[in-house]
């Protein structure tokens, strides 16, 4: 079972890597609107890292927790960046949360990680809601997630709401002014443009999901 689970999250990282390459000059090009343009290149190689840990750590024979607290550490040591370091502490505080949970009704595990991961991001970068960051999407993302999980839905129809959710929420980040990170100084520029952390955010876990992206 163990390794049925690394498996499982092995194969999730590799769809987002594969998926973040798709995206890799979209999030670029948001990212230079009011950034500095990294955030494709960043994302892409923090996730092929974590895939690559993932998989060593799963041909080593650990766990999913394991396979994911190394995909953290190596997603936040390759990609550079405020978004790197955020993704990494976010994936390990999600492992955290599936270890202390480690059985028992998948709507509410999976909740419980997506939850961890985005509470880890906002205490690291300390950004508020409306800050204009990947919050912006994760935090009702997380919410519609838990809602979902607590209405009792199967994991398959709470994922369906989730990503509904986080995707309607990144939209929205384009009336934002950026408050925080490399975007605030040309903040008004950014202005009418999604917020790039918002939208990869969202396309991460729909392709850990295993959905279309967009
Ligand atoms: P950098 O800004 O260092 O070049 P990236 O371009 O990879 O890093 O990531 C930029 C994204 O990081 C932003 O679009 C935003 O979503 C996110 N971000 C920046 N600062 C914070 C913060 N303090 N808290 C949460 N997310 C943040
Ligand atoms: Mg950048
Ligand atoms: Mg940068």
């Amino acid at each position: 079972a163990d390794a049925a689970e690394a498996a499982v999250v092995v194969d999730a990282l590799r769809r987002v890597a594969d998926v973040l390459a798709d995206l890799e000059t979209r999030l670029g090009r948001l990212d230079a609107v009011a950034g500095d343009g990294d955030h494709g290149r960043g994302m892409l190689r923090g996730s092929r890292a974590a895939a690559d840990a993932a998989a060593a750590a799963a041909q080593d024979g650990h766990g999913a927790v394991a396979c994911l607290q190394d995909a953290g550490h190596a997603w936040a040591d390759r990609a550079g960046g405020t978004s790197g370091v955020l993704w990494g502490a976010g994936l390990a505080a999600a492992a955290d949360a599936l270890a202390t949970r480690p059985v028992g009704d998948p709507t509410a595990r999976v909740a419980a990680a997506v939850r961890a991961g985005v509470d880890a991001v906002a205490s690291l970068g300390k950004a508020r809601p409306g800050d204009k960051t990947m919050l912006d999407s994760g935090e009702p993302l997380a919410a519609a997630f838990e809602a979902a999980a607590a209405a009792g839905d199967a994991l398959d129809a709470a994922w369906t709401g989730a990503l509904a959710a986080g995707r309607t929420a990144a939209a929205a980040t384009a009336g934002l002014r950026p408050q925080v990170g490399r975007a605030r100084p040309l903040a008004e520029r950014s202005v009418g443009t999604p917020d790039p952390g918002a939208v990869s955010l969202v396309a991460v876990l729909a392709a850990a999901a295993g959905r279309d992206p967009q």
